[in-house]
């Protein structure tokens, strides 16, 4: 039976010549294993790719596809320095007809901004398509079997472009895409983040969506292990962006890895973890800078941890809405009408708090915000902030270790925090804090929880998280 071991590697992994050298090495040694390799665009390029887009709604087609000239370049750089003539020639076509399209696809958009979603994801998953390319030619240089699948054959989605949602047929058209080569012992290399509609137009799965890709493979091929390769150790038990002695976690429970990710550790696409969990197949987060450490294991149930707490995650640019109304008390179907109106303007709730004449929401889409308002204030007084980020302390232990919210809430006593909550699967204590207090709420929490000096390295506070670097 075939078990094969996905290994996805993130743009940070792909960003120069060394970086492909790199991946190269750590794929030959796992050729073994049956490797199928799903590979993001070279860092950068996918913001590049959005921005470039943006210059096009604006009407400068030309600027927009002269701004992306830097990153078609360093494609080109990497294949002189890593391919024979043969195949440097093909990536250097496959670069100059990316290009080419690109910039037809930039005029179209300046001439009819409004037909722009499925464009832009047609433009932005050129990113993935080159990188994929260039990562199977290099692999082929170094000897290894690879062979390059247009990820389109095998992810099938909705129409959701943008934030596409993969459809059930996915399964059977990853499995008769990948098995036979498989089979044959050679290496499918594919890029992530990109899918097709059953139309065959482009779509893309979200920000950050190659983890999920890659997730989405496994559980098709029934995979021994997801491996998700990055430029950290595995999951920290902080950002480390904020936290500079932020340490690997080894073990994580699905449960835990899932709230992690959906509370703002980026290093995991929120959706990874559900096709994991489906088909029982173990992920592991490993840096691709240093292969030999063991990076964090992720499994259905974590080992007794020797602090009840495993991580901290946060997430910034959370705007808060708050609804009073006496009409709430001992009265039903308030909640329902509450709640439509986010349904009717399609905007996700993260997490809710309630008292008895009170709800508060958490968003952090807020393009509807002033149509939900008006909606709300239907129903009674609205009050917003913005500017706050969600800080959620996550652990197995949680669920029966008494104390643990008065630890945590001690040691930021004198921070105004709202909208506490557990999380219903009970591994989560979720609070809301003003944007500005970030760091030093996660570094004073990270101190409380795994000890060590408080050497805040506190960055700036980012409004917009989605804004990958
Ligand atoms: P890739 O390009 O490999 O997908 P990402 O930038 O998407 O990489 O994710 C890795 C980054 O996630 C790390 O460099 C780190 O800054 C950030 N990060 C945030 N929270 C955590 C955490 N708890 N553990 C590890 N990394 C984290
Ligand atoms: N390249 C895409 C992004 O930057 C997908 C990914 O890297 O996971 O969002
Ligand atoms: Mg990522």
């Amino acid at each position: 039976m075939l078990k094969p071991t996905i290994m996805k590697f993130g743009g940070t992994s792909v960003e120069d010549a060394d970086a492909f050298r790199n991946v190269a090495r750590i794929v030959m040694a796992a050729a073994r294993s049956q490797p199928v390799v799903v590979v993001s665009a070279i860092g950068g390029f996918t913001n590049a790719l959005l921005l470039s887009v943006e210059k096009a709604i604006d009407g400068d087609a030309r600027n927009a596809t002269k701004s992306l000239d830097s990153y078609f370049e360093r494609h080109i750089t990497i294949a002189k320095e890593l391919l024979g003539n043969g195949s440097r020639a093909a990536v250097e076509s496959d670069v100059s007809e990316a290009k080419r399209e690109i910039r037809q696809l930039h005029k179209i958009v300046a001439a009819h901004p409004v037909t722009s979603p499925p464009l832009q994801d047609e433009i932005v998953a050129y990113g993935e398509l080159l990188s994929s390319r260039l990562l199977a030619a290099v692999l082929r240089e170094e000897g290894l079997a690879g062979r390059y699948v247009d990820a389109r054959r095998c992810i099938k989605t909705d129409e959701n472009y943008g934030c596409a949602t993969p459809l059930a047929e996915t399964l059977a058209a990853t499995q008769s895409e990948l098995a036979q080569i498989i089979e044959r012992n050679e290496v499918p290399i594919l890029g992530g983040f990109i899918g097709s509609t059953g139309a065959g137009a482009t779509t893309t799965l979200g920000r950050g969506g190659s983890d999920y890709s890659a997730a989405i493979v496994g559980a098709a091929l029934g995979a021994r292990e997801i491996q998700i390769w990055t430029d950290v150790s595995g999951v920290l038990t902080a950002d480390p962006r904020v936290v500079a002695e932020a340490q690997t976690i080894p073990v994580l429970s699905y449960q835990e890895a899932a709230e992690l990710a959906y509370f703002g550790a980026k290093v995991l696409h929120p959706k990874t973890i559900q096709p994991a969990i489906d088909e029982s197949i173990p992920v592991r987060v490993c840096n691709s800078r240093s292969p030999h450490e063991r990076g964090t294991l992720i499994v259905a149930e974590s080992e007794a941890a020797p602090q009840t707490v495993k991580a901290i995650a946060h997430k910034g640019g959370i705007t808060t809405v708050q609804v009073t109304s006496a009409r709430m008390l001992g009265a039903y179907g308030f909640l329902r009408g509450l709640f439509e109106v986010f349904d009717r303007h399609r905007t996700a709730v993260d997490v809710v708090t309630t008292s008895e004449v009170s709800v508060s929401l958490s968003l952090d889409n807020v393009n509807a915000l002033p149509e939900i308002i008006s909606d709300l204030q239907e129903l009674g007084t609205v009050e917003v902030e913005r500017r706050r980020t969600i800080v959620s302390v996550i652990g197995e232990g949680l669920r029966n270790t008494p104390g643990i919210a008065a630890r945590v809430f001690s040691a930021i006593g004198d921070i105004n925090v709202s909208m506490i909550s557990v999380g219903a699967s009970s591994v989560n204590l979720t609070f809301m804090v003003d944007e500005a207090h970030t760091g030093e709420v996660i570094t004073r929490l990270h101190r409380a929880c795994f000890g060590g000096e408080a050497s805040a390295k506190l960055v700036e506070t980012q409004v917009n998280e989605e804004v990958l670097a």
